[in-house]
């Protein structure tokens, strides 16, 4: 009857957008603009979130999520209205929609999710637990009677979830993920430099040389921002090795959430996932030595999922074309 299956990865940072027919049709982060004045959606996506920072008073730049959840029902109704409109979804044509919920989230927040794709258009709606989108997006055969772990860092949140016969046996949500590292950065920076720098440098920083170890090659980047004594613009060099410390700790706090589910995991889960590892998955994951330190910490194998960014849509994608009822 839906021939047309729309499978919705609407992310803290980045929203993923799979057709069943044509595979991924958008995939942007998850920002609107809106003109103050009509509150109209100017435009949404990266170039909405290239205006943050930089918008004159009548455009204002929103998230519609934060940390894992909708912050702004309004804002997000607009976004996938948007993107419905971007990739040749007209109201008529009512879509059949999976889209995801963070796991441990309310009634009420999981109900806003399944709300604002009805309200933005689609006929019918299918909300799926993000840890299951996110292990079989990563590749987990999540079906047999044995214990899996999942790790997904994203922006906002970090999931740890045990999976085992297709559901989730247990599960924490830690408000602590990628975004994390570069609020670190930043707050470094400041106290030791005198230097402010913005949400997108500190970003690039932690990409381009951000590391959990130190190694001999201790890449540096110059970076520029607004000396907070002089008041001017200045730039200046981080090296790799430098900010060690200052991941690490953001790391930790994700290390603790990962072994409070592990202490609570059943006996035998806990000896499927010591066999045969845990699965890490999310932007934040990409962070350089995130899998070693996992591994240092639990001593369980750490498998990493080869699509971090996408496997939260994927893995509804193949809901979706699996058949869902
Ligand atoms: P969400 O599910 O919250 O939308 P994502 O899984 O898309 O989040 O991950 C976004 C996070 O991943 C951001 O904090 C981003 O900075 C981080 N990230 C993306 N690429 C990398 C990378 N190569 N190294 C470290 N962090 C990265
Ligand atoms: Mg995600």
């Amino acid at each position: 009857m839906f021939n047309q299956k729309i499978a919705i990865d609407l992310g803290t940072t980045n929203t993923l957008v799979y057709d069943s027919k044509k595979g991924l049709v958008y995939n942007e982060p998850t920002v609107i603009a809106i003109d103050r004045k009509t509150k109209r959606c100017l435009t949404a996506g990266q170039e909405a979130k290239d205006m943050v920072g930089r918008t004159t008073d009548n455009i204002e730049a929103i998230h519609p999520l934060s940390q894992g959840v909708i912050s702004d029902f309004d804002s997000a109704q607009k976004l996938i209205e948007f993107l419905f409109k971007k990739i040749g979804i007209n109201r008529k044509s009512k879509p059949r929609v999976i889209i995801c919920a963070p796991s441990g989230g309310s009634e009420v927040e999981k109900k806003a999710v399944e709300d604002v794709a009805y309200q933005s258009g689609a006929g019918k709606v299918t909300v799926v637990d993000e840890p299951i989108a996110a292990a079989i997006g990563s590749g987990l055969s999540i079906g047999e009677p044995v214990g899996r772990m999942l790790v997904d860092i994203g922006g906002g949140t970090t999931d740890v979830a045990v999976i085992s016969l297709g559901g989730i046996v247990l599960s924490t949500s830690l408000k602590v993920a990628g975004n994390d590292f570069d609020e670190a950065i930043i707050r470094y920076i400041r106290n030791s430099y005198n230097l402010l720098i913005g949400d997108k440098t500190a970003e690039k920083l932690k990409v381009t040389i951000g590391s959990l170890y130190p190694d001999e090659e201790n890449k540096k980047i110059s970076i520029t921002g607004r000396d907070l004594v002089s008041g001017l613009p200045k730039s200046i060099e981080i090296s790799s090795n430098e900010t060690v410390q200052v991941f690490k700790t953001v790391a930790g706090q994700i290390m603790d959430a990962i072994l409070g589910v592990l202490e609570k995991t059943p006996g035998e889960l806990a000896s499927d996932i010591s066999l045969d590892g845990i699965m890490l998955t999310g932007g934040g994951s990409m962070l350089t030595g995130m899998d070693q330190f996992i591994h240092e910490k639990t001593g369980v194998e750490i498998v990493k999922s080869k699509d971090p960014l996408a496997s939260v849509g994927l893995g509804l994608d193949i809901i979706a074309k699996q058949g869902i009822k």
